[in-house]
This record gives C-alpha cells, sequence and structure tokens, in this order.
C-alpha cells in the first residue's frame, strides 16, 4: 500500500526515538511491499526556534494530507517558562485539535522479561495486559477558567456526545479482546461524572451487552490498578482521570520509555506517539529508550494504515529482541549490558521475521 506519514521529532529526545522508529517502517516497507513516504515537520520548542510558533501552519496542512502522523516529544528546560505566551506544549494541544482526535489509547502489557524492571511484585504483574482509553478533548482541561487573587477556578464539562463517542471507541476495543470493559468515574461526588456512569450503562446494556462492565470510583480504581491489574482489559475515563491512571499504569511496565499511545478519532488518521517526554536529562547521550515509539509505530500501522500483520510483527520483534536480553538503561537491572538508542533499535530489527 501507499501511505504519507507525517513525522513530528520535536524536542529533547523526540528526534532520537523518531529516527528510530522510521527506521522500522522503512523496514516493514520493504519487507511487505508497501510504499511509505515521510515527511518531517516542526513542532514544539523546535518550530519556536525556527518560525516563533510552535505549531506552524505548515505543519498542520502535512498532517492534515497524511494518512498517519508520528510524533516524538515537545518541550524542555529552554521554553520551560511558565508565562511565556508562546509554548512547547501549545503545538501538541494546537494538533489534537486540529486533527479532530478524541480518543487516548495506551496500551500497557508487561513482558514477562521485564517484570523485574518494575517496582511492584512480580506476582501481580505477569500477564498484564491492558488499554486504557482516555477522552481527550472535553473535561476539566478545556472548560472556561477564571482567576483572581485569592480564587480560582476550572470548570468540569462533559456532553453526552462526547461520552458516547469514547464509550463506543473502548466498547468496540474490549469487543475484539477479552470483552471486559471497566468505566471509571467520581460518580459518587461529580455531576460530571453521575452522566458518564448514566451514558455508559445505558449504551453498554444496550448496544454492547456481550460485555462484561465493571464501574470503579477513580480512587478505588488508582489502588486496584496496582493491587490486580491483570483482571483490566479496557479500561475508559475522562479526561484528567486518564491523564494520571495511565501514568499510574505505566510503572505496571518499569518504564515511562516503553509505552507507546494512539490519538483517534473518526477517522482512520491517528496521531502515535510515545507515552513519555523529551526526557531532557539524556536527550543528545543517545540513551532513550526507543521501545516506546517503535510501539505507537506499530500502532500506527495497525489502526491508521489497517496492517495488523506488520503491527503484529513489530510488537513480536520488540518482545524478541527484550526476550534476548536487549535492554536501553532505564530498563536494565542487576549489570545487564546497556544498549544504546541505535544497537537497541537494531536489535529489534534484527528480530523481525
Ligand atoms: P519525561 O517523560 O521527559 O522524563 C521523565 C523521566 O523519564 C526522565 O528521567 C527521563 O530521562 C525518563 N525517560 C523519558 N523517556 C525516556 C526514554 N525514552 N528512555 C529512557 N528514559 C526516558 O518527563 P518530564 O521530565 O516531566 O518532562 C520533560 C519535558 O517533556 C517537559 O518539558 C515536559 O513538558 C515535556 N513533556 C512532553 C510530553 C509530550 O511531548 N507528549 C509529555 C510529557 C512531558
Amino acid at each position: 500500500m501507499d501511505a504519507l506519514i507525517t513525522l513530528l521529532p520535536g524536542d529533547g529526545v523526540g528526534p532520537e526515538v523518531t529516527a528510530a522508529a522510521r527506521q522500522v517502517l522503512e523496514q516493514i516497507a520493504s519487507r511487505y511491499g508497501h510504499n511509505f513516504t515521510f515527511t518531517e515537520q516542526l513542532i514544539g520548542g523546535a518550530a519556536i526556534d525556527t518560525v516563533g510558533v510552535p505549531l506552524p501552519a505548515d505543519t498542520v496542512a502535512s498532517c492534515e494530507e497524511s494518512d498517519a502522523v508520528l510524533l516524538g516529544a515537545v518541550g524542555g528546560p529552554k521554553w520551560s517558562d511558565p508565562t511565556a505566551s508562546v509554548r512547547p506544549e501549545q503545538g501538541l494541544l494546537g494538533l489534537r485539535s486540529a486533527l479532530r482526535v478524541y480518543a487516548n489509547l495506551r496500551p500497557v502489557k508487561v513482558i514477562d522479561e521485564l517484570v523485574a524492571a518494575s517496582p511492584l511484585k512480580p506476582e501481580r504483574l505477569t500477564g498484564v495486559d491492558l488499554i486504557v482509553v482516555r477522552e481527550l478533548t472535553g473535561g476539566i482541561y478545556f472548560g472556561d477558567k477564571t482567576r483572581t487573587e485569592t480564587t480560582a477556578s476550572d470548570l468540569c464539562i462533559y456532553h453526552t456526545h462526547e461520552i458516547e463517542r469514547i464509550v463506543h471507541v473502548a466498547a468496540r476495543l474490549a469487543d475484539g479482546r477479552r470483552g471486559k470493559l471497566c468505566s471509571v468515574d467520581k460518580a459518587n461526588v461529580l455531576e460530571t461524572s453521575r452522566l458518564w456512569r448514566e451514558v455508559t450503562d445505558r449504551l453498554v446494556a444496550g448496544d454492547y451487552p456481550q460485555l462484561e462492565l465493571e464501574t470503579l470510583l477513580v480512587d478505588a480504581a488508582a489502588m486496584h490498578l496496582l493491587a490486580r491489574p491483570r483482571d483490566f482489559d479496557v479500561i475508559v475515563t475522562e479526561n484528567m482521570f486518564g491523564d494520571i491512571l495511565t501514568d499510574e499504569a505505566s510503572m505496571l511496565v518499569g518504564s515511562l520509555g516503553m509505552l507507546p499511545s494512539a490519538s483517534l478519532g473518526d477517522s482512520a488518521r491517528g496521531l502515535y506517539e510515545p507515552i513519555h517526554g523529551s526526557a531532557p536529562d539524556i536527550a543528545g547521550t543517545g540513551m532513550a529508550n526507543p521501545c516506546g515509539m517503535i510501539a505507537s509505530a506499530a500502532l500506527l500501522l495497525r489502526y491508521s494504515l489497517s496492517l495488523s500483520a506488520e503491527a503484529d510483527a513489530v510488537e513480536a520483534a520488540l518482545q524478541t529482541a527484550l526476550r534476548e536480553g536487549a535492554r536501553t538503561a532505564d530498563i536494565a537491572r542487576n549489570g545487564e549490558p546497556v544498549l544504546k538508542t541505535a544497537e537497541m533499535t537494531a536489535a529489534i530489527i534484527r528480530s523481525l521475521s
């Protein structure tokens, strides 16, 4: 197949892990007979430095013309003044909105060989395979804000249609997996959560009666995620709860550098990025773990290009490389040899069957 992919390397380790994912996608294209065309564009701090804005019009246009977008990370100390009117994160928020992506999928799969890399007990981790589906465009992050010298407020607002569309995404995913959907809210105190629960209950009962639906309050969910992570299949939740729970879930696999994400809307085009940031503490050292970015490229193949066999092949290669002992510094334990980004990428490519 022919596909146009926009690469947005961004800042810090972003360009390093983007180069790694590009190599893997090029290998997939050549092995499976596809024609992937890559175009690199500016975003974040790199864009501010070059053209003065975090999301240049050329970047948006390129993403809109593409079949998929792969983004490294944005931000860093150079642009971290919270009072600055132009900030790298505006590039990411603007892009999500321009691409109309509202469902953020974060798969968390524990690979047996990496159990030791997690701070949690090994017996809780074996077999963990879950996806958090986070609503990305509503809730308290986007509601009206007010501020006086002594008071501040953030409006949390959800519309029925926003809840319905994200629950549909999560329910369809659960239907293709183990058939378990867990909806997380705070319905004992928040009106938005009561609406969330009503809509979810109605929609699942009507359209997905085959699913097993569990409902958890967010505080309990935070505890259950660590106490019995294996029980979860698909978790669906609103924007802020999802933001917090997904960072917590990343600890199940031991490093932020391992986890991918996909942001999807109603069209096939999606935005794919690792969940980590620009890691300024290790940028330029060649130490970044490319696994989260390469796993994001696998999600791109699966969800935007409908190339499931190719996506499976990338995920299998990642697992094989890890099984055979390939480790970057963040996941190496007890004197295991440490690979640099390029060596880890080469080990994954060697493992492609
Ligand atoms: P971070 O994810 O960049 O780093 C947190 C820790 O994890 C660091 O010790 C880092 O070295 C390590 N780490 C992250 N990715 C790694 C990788 N691939 N391999 C090995 N180790 C890795 O989070 P932070 O330090 O809070 O933020 C740094 C900058 O990134 C900030 O400017 C922040 O705003 C930005 N940020 C961007 C995104 C994004 O682009 N989506 C997300 C989060 C943070």
